[in-house]
């Protein structure tokens, strides 16, 4: 059954339906004027600033208001059509052992289907492998590859007793380092910390693709449930379902969220640490650059899970030890 509007709600619908119009046709001209070659060197970063400005404006006010929401994929779909959508920066980091290789392939496949993407993989190690280098050499993804060895395990924090070996963080802050140096101000797009070994749906690419500050969603298989995610409600999120270390301000997962590059851009300092306690490398990064109540829900308002934080298992390879000479010898596995 229909829910009846109130005077309020039809004229933020009816705005909100001017604005995708007029902004689409304000885009549409743009792009046929940018053809021309009368127009001044700086109009196309000028007229992105003024798009963003816009767009916010408008997600401000879709916030309350589902058909508005409706109403603004619309206009997203309009934008990417006829200009360059945001860039994705997936920060990959990785580590040789038996299934690398097999991971590597499954995650390139599903990025190769996402348009406008970066991958910036970085491998734990002192000097980059042959396996990786050439695997993104063939890979036709719009790749870096950088490199940075982990430190022997070491206990997590000083209130932490288990002696671990952390995973990913200096690679991770490696990613953030070469963003920070080679993306401008004006690049619009959005950083995200894609592991080598989870599973991606694709929308959750374009979930994430708009994110103003920070997008937020559900993982499945994680912390110990099938799934975690941030409650919600109209429109902002409230709090979290999340059983392991409930406590953490950030208490999600490193697949849960993605930052806008230029927030990171502007808070050089944010980043990851070897000295926090298991679990809590989302918060030491977030806390710095967002608070709970500015995080903005993506997957229908956190009810749909689009990326899994599955983990492979360890393949058996004890017939490997009754071998004289590897079965590897001479072919890259
Ligand atoms: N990783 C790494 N060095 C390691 C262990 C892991 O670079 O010694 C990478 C790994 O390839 C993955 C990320 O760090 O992309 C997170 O590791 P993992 O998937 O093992 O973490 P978990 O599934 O336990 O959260
Ligand atoms: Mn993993």
């Amino acid at each position: 059954m229909m829910r009846k509007m109130t005077p309020l709600q039809t004229l933020g619908i009816v705005f909100c339906a001017i604005a995708v119009v007029w902004l689409t046709m304000q885009i549409a001209v743009f792009n046929t004027c940018l053809e021309s070659k009368f127009i001044p060197a700086n109009a196309n970063y000028l007229c992105q600033k003024e798009q963003n400005y816009l767009l916010l404006r408008v997600h401000d006010l879709a916030k309350s208001e589902p058909t508005c929401t409706k109403l603004l994929k619309v206009l997203e779909t309009n934008v990417n059509t006829l200009t360059d959508r945001p860039k994705i920066f997936v920060i990959t980091p990785t580590f040789t052992r038996p299934v690398q290789k097999a991971e590597l392939t499954r995650l390139s496949h599903t990025l190769l289907l996402v348009p406008n993407i970066h991958w910036i993989v970085i491998e734990d190690a002192a000097i980059k492998t042959d396996l990786v280098t050439n695997f993104l050499a063939k890979s036709q993804l719009k790749f870096t590859h950088l490199n940075v060895p982990t430190p022997h395990p070491m206990k997590m924090s000083q209130d932490d007793p288990s002696w671990l070996k952390p995973k990913g963080v200096l690679q991770r802050n490696a990613g953030l380092a070469w963003i920070r140096s080679h993306v401008s101000l004006q690049e619009r797009g959005v950083v995200y910390f894609a592991d080598d070994d989870n599973t991606y749906d694709l929308d959750i690419f374009e979930e994430m693709r708009y994110t103003h500050m920070v997008s937020v969603w559900p993982v499945g298989l994680v912390g110990g449930l099938m799934v975690e995610r941030p409650l919600v409600k109209e429109g902002r999120v409230v709090g979290w379902n999340t059983v392991w270390k409930p406590d953490r301000p950030f208490p999600i997962d490193m697949a849960g969220f993605a930052v806008n590059v230029t927030l990171l851009l502007k808070h050089p300092e944010a980043g990851f640490s070897l000295s926090v306690p298991r679990g809590y490398q989302e918060t030491r990064l977030l806390r710095d650059i967002v608070s709970v109540d500015q995080l903005e829900p993506k997957a229908d308002n956190c009810t749909k899970v689009l990326v899994w934080h599955t983990r492979t298992e360890h393949p058996k390879l004890k017939q490997e030890w009754k071998l004289s000479i590897p079965s590897n010898v001479n072919i890259e596995v």
